[in-house]
């Protein structure tokens, strides 16, 4: 399968894979025509770069400028693994897969499967989420295949990805490195090696209404069909909030979905309530968050109400995508 995928991969070909993160949709990289082929079948903007994957170190240099000395002590303590770094590119990466832009994204993801086909198509494979423009990312095959079943040649099944949400993305090419997306590998994990880091804001709870660094930050993503709002504020008028909203919703004859977690969904009633995950272990929510925004619309849910999440850790990148798919619809008790 591995050795299939490549061939496809070097022909000029598409295939999704698993990652750590979410399923990718690869190409080629340093194939134009690859990278266009990306766009079209995701439906994405062109101007929303694709992150460069490579499966060792070695093969940054080609690709890059320079390595700044901060890129060399993240890439030893993160690599492989969901961290996302912003160079300035090299000659040999096409502006179809920087999306315009002179920086490019390389990522060296950790999954096996995902290592084996890097290697197997050449050692630069252009990757976004393996999604329709919009959608919330796949973190099973079954979800690539929904959306882009007939428009791409190949889909590597490796089961349930590990952390449901896509990488840490960090600009180097600034000084402090700066976050533009946040994700697994969190500030503090950055600040423990590197010092001092920033963040984008653009990316902060607030619809600050400025452009974010990373341009896929602007889009529309991670949405359900239906309207999603987050209640956040104490725990306890939390739950009673959302259980009014609910009931007075399906009053209406409206379908309801609620997002609790395992310590609160036996409180809720509505169509459909399900559980993200643990509170005590908030990277079990990371890895079913797409999952239920998916499931939501495969049940026809016309409205969603969800509970907030935690700023630290983990919680940050949680926080961050649950407020786009809800449009930065949040009620503060
Ligand atoms: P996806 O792989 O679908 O998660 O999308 C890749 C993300 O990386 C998008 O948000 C892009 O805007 C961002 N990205 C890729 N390349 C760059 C770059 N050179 N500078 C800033 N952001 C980038
Ligand atoms: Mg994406």
């Amino acid at each position: 399968m591995i050795g299939k995928a490549g061939e496809i991969l070097r022909a000029g070909g598409l295939v999704a894979f698993p990652t750590e993160t979410v399923y990718g949709l690869g190409g080629d990289a340093l194939n134009a025509q690859s990278s266009q082929k990306i766009y079209a079948a995701k439906g994405r903007p062109s101007d929303n770069p694709l992150i460069v994957h490579i499966y060792r170190m070695e093969d940054l240099a080609p690709i890059v400028r320079e390595i700044p000395q901060k890129a060399e002590a993240l890439a030893k303590a993160f690599w492989p693994g969901p961290l996302t770094m912003i160079f300035e590119k090299s000659e040999r990466v096409p502006l179809t897969t920087t999306g315009g832009l002179t920086t490019v994204a390389v990522r060296m993801p950790s999954d096996a499967i995902a290592a084996a086909m890097i290697k197997a198509a050449g050692g630069y494979v252009a990757a976004p989420s393996a999604n329709t423009s919009g959608r919330p990312s796949p973190t099973v095959a079954k979800y690539v295949e929904e959306d882009l079943s007939g428009k791409i040649e190949m889909i590597l099944d490796g089961g349930q990805v590990c952390i449901g949400l896509e990488s840490t993305i960090v600009d180097l090419t600034v000084d402090p490195p700066m976050i533009l997306r946040p994700g697994a590998i969190t500030k503090e994990m950055l600040s423990e090696v590197v010092g001092e880091v920033s963040v984008d804001q653009t990316i902060l709870r607030s619809d600050s209404g400025q452009a974010p660094k990373a341009p896929g930050m602007k889009y529309r993503h991670y949405a359900p069909k239906g309207d999603l709002t987050i209640i956040e504020g104490d725990r306890g008028k939390v739950c009673a909030r959302i259980e009014a909203l609910s009931k007075e919703a399906m009053e209406r004859g409206l379908k309801v979905g609620i997002i609790g977690t395992d310590e609160t969904v036996g409180n809720y009633h509505a169509t459909s309530v399900k559980s993200a995950g643990n509170r005590a272990d908030e990277s079990t929510i990371a890895k079913e968050l797409y999952r239920i925004l998916r499931e939501f619309d495969d049940e026809g849910m016309d409205v969603m109400y969800s509970e907030s999440f935690d700023d630290g850790g983990i919680g940050a990148a949680i926080m961050n995508r649950l407020l786009k798919a809800a449009g930065h619809h949040i009620e503060r008790l």
